[in-house]
């Protein structure tokens, strides 16, 4: 049963444990003692009875001490069932089914706690990947410090085939660094003097000396490491309801136990009700299937902060995408640049640029881009005010400079985004950008479309270049012009519980705040798109979003068939039961295969593959 979905390392986890041999233990005496039946002597049967005894103090008290620290803790759960039907084959008599009962429940509950474990893997290997020691250069000097000991500023070495230890600023050397625990990825990316690097990505192939900015749980692997944490314990919807079920359902077979004896007066009838009666796999199938899909997104470097919001987007009805950034490359180029009588392009451009000096906009970066290129030399401007979603000003040489979409820029139709420069007051010059539609946008926008999701885009860019964009990648709903609290509208006019938004987190917090499931591209918005979104695509990609979906929609549908499953087995299993079809080792046997069949499904999702899902 195992081995089918499992990787050697359940097997691993399993045998290393010393709770493996103890129960391997306690299971053993078992057969010895069924040995010993075959031979006659004076005390063979004490002896029998007593090593029984050891057996089910070995494997079954730990259950009946459960399952009194639970009725102290005033919580009812599963224990109580099997220690209630443990006692009563005592006291029946019955030590063989007693000791057997305990071995065959414990056994199972151990395999399934070791599948749980292997779909909770890809979580703890994103807690690894961060190194705890760094070496850092003191007057000339390397020594390796903690990292807990290390503060911002601190000049950090990094060697090739190294893992970065902090996030930081490249001040010397450059590489290629393998960024592939935060973004799923495995493909080098090029480092030089002055970009950033980030803590638990692989330094390649260079020497490398960064100036620390984040360290820890400040880093973005901090970041992302807590947030995975706390999604892990985030309880579904499906699973709160299973929750209140599940207080119900130790008195209801408690209750099926009792009618059954005094109706057959067959004390084994009722002891198997008890033990086939337990909803483990009910109580299991959400939350393994939950943490299988966390855990698996994450790989693929989706962050998702709770199942709750897997589950909202399998039955999401809507998908609304940002355009800047989001469905567009994110990496603009400035094309024109209209003058005027008392400023050529350089001034026009140069003056935008020292106020857009500092913005995370990547409008901004463009802007910045084509300064370099005229050599401008930018005086970066004071008191600078952002207006979101329209544009920013500040003060140069006690002048105002105010650069972003005004009725002019916006009547200016050729199908790129125009932002207007004015110089106090006044305008200068405008500035044409041209952002490329992502090339895999399209793909995305197919599916989606096939699976019968409303899509828009929604922007605040102007008409001509919004509709250019909904066509190349094929969206037919488009909104140009929205302000930002005009974007907040649009989606909460969205029925209740249907509607996704994708953002890049750069001006549309508040859009991801408001959505029923807020996704907020990668790492470039990073601070603002790990607060407030609720899925991270950590690697920028948008065409992970057929990915999401998919595997949103096979943990939903995991659970709903494992609840099924596991209702339909128990039922059976009550009925054989109370019928004296089943004795009570065979009720422990059946009701753990079935456990753990309900459990492997769940887990198997970790398995969900993507590589192929763009294509069909
Ligand atoms: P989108 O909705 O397409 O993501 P935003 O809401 O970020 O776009 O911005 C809407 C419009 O406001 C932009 O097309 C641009 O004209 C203007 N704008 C916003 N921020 C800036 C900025 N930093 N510099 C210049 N213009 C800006
Ligand atoms: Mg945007």
């Amino acid at each position: 049963m195992i081995g089918r979905h499992s990787d050697l390392s359940v097997y691993k986890e399993i045998f290393r444990s010393s709770d493996f041999l103890k129960i391997a233990f306690g299971g053993m005496l078992i057969p010895i003692t069924l040995g010993l039946s075959k031979l006659s002597g004076n005390n063979i049967s004490l002896i029998i009875s007593g090593l029984l005894l050891l057996s089910v103090v070995i494997n079954g008290l730990p259950i009946i001490i459960e399952a009194f620290q639970g009725i102290i803790k005033r919580k009812i759960n599963v224990d109580e069932l099997v220690s209630i039907a443990i006692i009563a084959c005592l006291f029946n008599g019955n030590f063989l089914e007693a000791a057997t009962v305990s071995f065959i429940m414990v056994f199972g509950a151990m395999i399934e706690e070791a599948v749980s474990d292997s779909a909770r893997k890809s979580i703890q290997g994103l807690i690894e990947v961060t190194p705890d020691v760094a070496i850092t250069e003191k007057n000339g000097k390397e020594v390796e410090r903690k990292i807990s000991e290390l503060s911002i500023d601190d000049i950090v070495l990094v060697r090739p085939g190294d893992t970065i230890p902090v996030d930081g600023k490249i001040i010397e050397g450059m590489t290629s660094v393998d960024e592939s625990s935060l973004t799923g990825e495995s493909i080098p990316i090029n480092k030089e003097k002055g970009t950033e690097v980030n803590a638990g990505t692989i330094n390649i192939e260079g020497f490398i000396k960064i100036c620390t900015q984040k360290i820890g749980q400040d880093s973005t692997i901090g970041k992302v490491i807590e947030l995975v944490k706390s999604a892990e314990q985030s309880k579904t919807e499906g699973a709160r309801i299973v929750d209140k079920y599940a207080t119900f359902f130790t008195p209801f077979i408690l209750f099926v136990a009792v009618v059954t004896f005094l109706i057959t007066k067959e004390i084994d009838r009722a002891i198997t009700v008890l033990i086939v009666g337990c909803p483990c796999s009910f109580l299991l199938a959400g939350p393994v299937a939950t943490v299988a899909a966390i855990g698996r997104a994450a790989k693929a470097g989706i962050l998702v902060k709770g199942g709750a919001y897997l589950e909202k987007i399998a039955t999401a009805k809507a998908f609304y995408f940002d355009k800047t950034g989001t469905v567009t490359s994110g990496n603009p180029k400035v094309v024109e640049v209209i003058k005027s009588a008392d400023y050529n392009e350089k001034q026009i451009v140069n003056l935008a640029a020292n106020v857009e000096y500092g913005s995370r906009h990547p409008l901004a970066k463009s802007i910045l881009k084509k300064a370099n290129e005229f050599d401008c030399s930018i005086q970066p401007a004071k008191d600078i005010i952002v207006e979101i979603g329209k544009g920013v000003s500040g003060k140069v040489n006690n002048r105002t400079v105010w650069v972003g979409s005004t009725e002019e820029s916006q009547s200016l139709d050729k199908g790129i985004t125009f932002v207007t420069i004015k110089l106090d007051n006044k305008t200068i010059g405008h500035i044409g950008i041209f952002d490329q539609a992502r090339p895999e946008a399209k793909k995305v926008m197919e599916y989606l479309n096939a699976n019968n999701v409303d899509i828009a885009l929604i922007s605040g860019d102007q008409e001509s270049a919004v509709r250019k964009i909904a066509d190349q990648v094929g969206i037919k709903s488009y909104y140009a012009r929205l302000k930002p609290d005009e974007k907040m509208n649009k989606i909460s006019q969205y029925k209740e519980g249907q509607l996704v938004y994708v953002g890049d987190g750069i001006n549309d917090a508040p859009a991801l705040k408001i959505s029923d499931v807020g996704i907020a591209m990668g790492l470039r918005g990073s601070d603002v798109a790990l607060e407030t979104a609720d899925i991270v695509l950590l690697n920028d990609k948008i065409e992970r979003l057929p990915f999401l979906i998919r595997l949103s929609r096979r943990m939903s549908k995991t659970i709903k068939i494992s609840i099924a499953i596991s209702l339909i087995i128990n039922l059976l299993s009550l009925i054989a039961g109370s019928m004296g079809l089943l004795t009570p080792i065979l009720g422990a046997i059946s009701h753990n295969i079935g456990s753990i069949a309900v459990v492997l499904l769940s887990a198997s999702i970790s398995f969900e593959k993507y590589e192929d899902l763009l294509d069909s």
